[in-house]
């Protein structure tokens, strides 16, 4: 059926793109949406591989409770989630010269899982208690307020907590810069505490992995439900401006793109520019090519967005990081790799690496080998010279954790098949970072100054917070519910809130105090212990009847980062323990 609604042009053919593209289908508007690259699906999307395979930009993990994600893909394969994901509680953790002996965590910032993870062998029980209890802490901020949340990251937090001890405050640095890409000290507070609530109500089991790539899994079918509705997508087509008159957007800019495999990104192809007048434009592009197009109007004497809604100046402040990915495959399968999700610790570059050749089913190009998406989330320690280098860095990293021959340059290990091994940068798929103070700075759905235009995106404003798939879900969909409540056409779209529990929210508080005492001989233990771990490591003989922590001894380990954290190291130098703060640090 052609549809014969109004008509709504769509930039961003990422998750909320799709999402919106595909309740307004259904409701029969009749939707343009342009694409920047050949491939739809955004940050969830893959890659097309040369054998007819796709890789995705990042191997996510989908969490339980991401309730519209779920529904929407329910909705457009007809089967359950159980026909195309496998269910996780557990991550695992991986020192250097550890191999195979993998730590696991389970439901790891959950309190039911606190005793468990005490005793998982990633930090002492001590410092693993006082980890938990530090996250039932920011979860009883909300009915028990300590500290203004607002605008504080969650490093503040952890310091203004008096039981605090500098190896679980790493630990969260050390997560947050895996999940997140960003270290704790920008990692906003307020968007943390609400994930970790979401996470807690939704712990069996706690994530999901597919069991193919993003495209096959989830892209796909929402982009044939799409097209079934429809809708028009056009790909390799970028949105190069919009104009306004009279409180209304009028007009974009539009050109054609290719790839350029040197720079990661797409480039616009001379001579194929061109307009078209729009009825209504949703904008679902990433926040900083939103601000660009937001100033830039198609010819410069037409009105931009901004010079209607001068308020939307302030997305500039929104930040993008680049997570690289290298999809590693050995030449033979690897015995001891587990098949969750795993972070490497102490790892300068962030590692993390999960083996998809184990959750993912028939790949015939996977046979007989292991293959692993390995990420950098800190890419700060990258030499960032070349591609190449990039990759080779993290390759020579993951050798110290995994027992492969790295070789001393891209293509040279005998260990690995080179023919399917790929680097990507990610320049073109930058991952949205919650820093401390944006929020204020993420728009809304739509403007009170300019009646027909809309945004979505997982960095808009919306209750879930963190940057996940189920914010992008969420984001298309608010903006899909105001397009159809403004042109007054089809059914309202229905938007399922995330997960809440007072009861839990009181449970916090409660433990909060029943356990301080606790946390407190927790703190006090670890302290000691450390104290006397530092003088010990300063004798030469040491003390016999203490044992040496994993990973050495923590007074000798070595903080490259101000505001602590992440990556440690023995001093080549031998620095100071009371060193100038803001450059290297010792830590106990
Ligand atoms: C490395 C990484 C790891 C992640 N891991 C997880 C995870 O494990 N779990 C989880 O829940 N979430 C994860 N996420 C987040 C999740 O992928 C995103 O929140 C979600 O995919 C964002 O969708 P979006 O539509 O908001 O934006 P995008 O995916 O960025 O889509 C925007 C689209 O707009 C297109 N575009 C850009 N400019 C133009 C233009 N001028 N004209 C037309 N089109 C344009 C882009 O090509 C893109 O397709 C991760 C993200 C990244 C990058």
């Amino acid at each position: 059926m052609t549809p014969a609604g109004p008509a709504v042009t769509i930039a961003g053919g990422g998750l909320s793109g799709l999402t919106a593209a595909l309740r307004l289908g259904q409701r029969g508007y009749r939707v343009t949406l342009y694409e920047q690259k050949s491939w739809l699906g955004g940050n969830l999307g893959s890659r097309p591989m040369p054998d007819g395979e796709h890789l995705d930009v990042y191997p996510h993990m989908y969490l339980e409770w991401y309730a519209n994600f779920w529904a929407l893909l329910e909705e457009v394969t007809g089967q359950p989630k159980e026909a195309r994901f496998a269910p996780f509680s557990t991550v695992k953790q991986l020192s250097k010269g550890e191999f195979p002996k993998f730590a696991s965590l389970t439901d790891m910032y959950s309190p039911w899982h606190m005793f468990q993870n005490m005793f998982s062998g990633v930090g002492t029980p001590a410092d693993m208690f006082v980890f938990g209890y530090a996250s039932i802490d920011l979860l009883a901020e909300k009915f028990n307020p300590t500290v203004t949340l607002d605008n504080v990251d969650v490093n503040a937090f952890l310091n203004t907590r008096p039981y605090m001890t500098q190896a679980a405050s790493d630990a969260f640095d050390s997560f947050i810069t895996r999940v997140w890409a960003i270290p704790s000290y920008l990692a906003s507070a307020p968007d943390f505490r609400r994930y970790l609530a979401y996470s807690i109500l939704s712990p069996d089991p706690a994530f999901w992995l597919p069991t193919g790539s993003g495209y096959t899994e989830v892209i796909d079918p929402l982009v044939k439900a799409i097209e079934a509705h429809g809708v028009t997508v056009v790909t390799e087509t970028e949105i190069t401006g919009v104009s306004c008159a009279g409180k209304r957007v009028t007009e974009i800019g539009l050109r054609s793109t290719r790839y350029e495999s040197d720079s990661g990104t797409w480039a616009p192809l001379a001579g194929s520019d061109r307009t078209e007048t729009v009825e209504n434009l949703l904008l679902a592009v990433p926040a900083g090519t939103l601000s660009r197009l937001v100033r830039t109007a198609v010819t410069p004497d037409q009105q931009s967005i901004v010079e209607e809604a001068p308020d939307i100046a302030g997305i500039v402040r929104l930040r993008a990081t680049q997570v690289p990915i290298i999809y590693l495959f050995f030449k033979h399968k690897l015995d001891g790799i587990p098949v969750e999700p795993v972070g490497l610790f102490d790892s300068e570059l962030s590692l993390a690496f999960t083996d998809i050749s184990q959750t993912w089913r028939d790949v015939p190009a996977f046979a007989g080998k292991t293959v692993l998406a390995v990420s950098s989330s800190d890419t700060s320690g990258l030499p960032g010279t070349t591609s190449l280098a990039d990759a080779q860095a993290m390759l020579e990293e993951l050798s110290q954790f995994l027992p492969f021959r790295p070789g001393t340059k891209w293509g040279e290990s005998p260990d690995i098949d080179w023919e399917h091994t790929r680097y990507e940068s990610n320049a073109d798929s930058q991952l949205f970072i919650n820093q401390t103070g944006t929020d204020a700075w993420r728009p809304h759905a739509s403007s009170s100054h300019i009646a027909n235009v809309y945004l979505a995106g997982d960095f808009c404003n919306n209750d879930v917070g963190m940057t996940t798939i189920e914010s992008a879900v969420t984001t298309g969909l608010q903006a899909a519910k105001v397009i159809v409540r403004r042109t007054r056409h089809g059914e309202p779209v229905t938007i399922i809130p995330p997960p809440r529990n007072w009861l839990y929210d009181l449970a916090y508080v409660w433990l909060r105090y029943a356990w301080a005492p606790s946390v407190a001989a927790a703190s006090v233990w670890s302290r000691t212990w450390s104290f006397l771990a530092k003088g010990c490591a300063k004798r030469p003989s040491g003390l016999p009847w203490l044992p040496a922590p994993r990973g050495g001894v923590p007074g000798l380990q070595w903080a490259k980062r101000p505001g602590g954290g992440g990556s440690a190291k023995e001093d080549p130098e031998g620095g100071d323990a009371d060193g100038p703060s803001g450059g290297r640090r010792w830590m106990s």
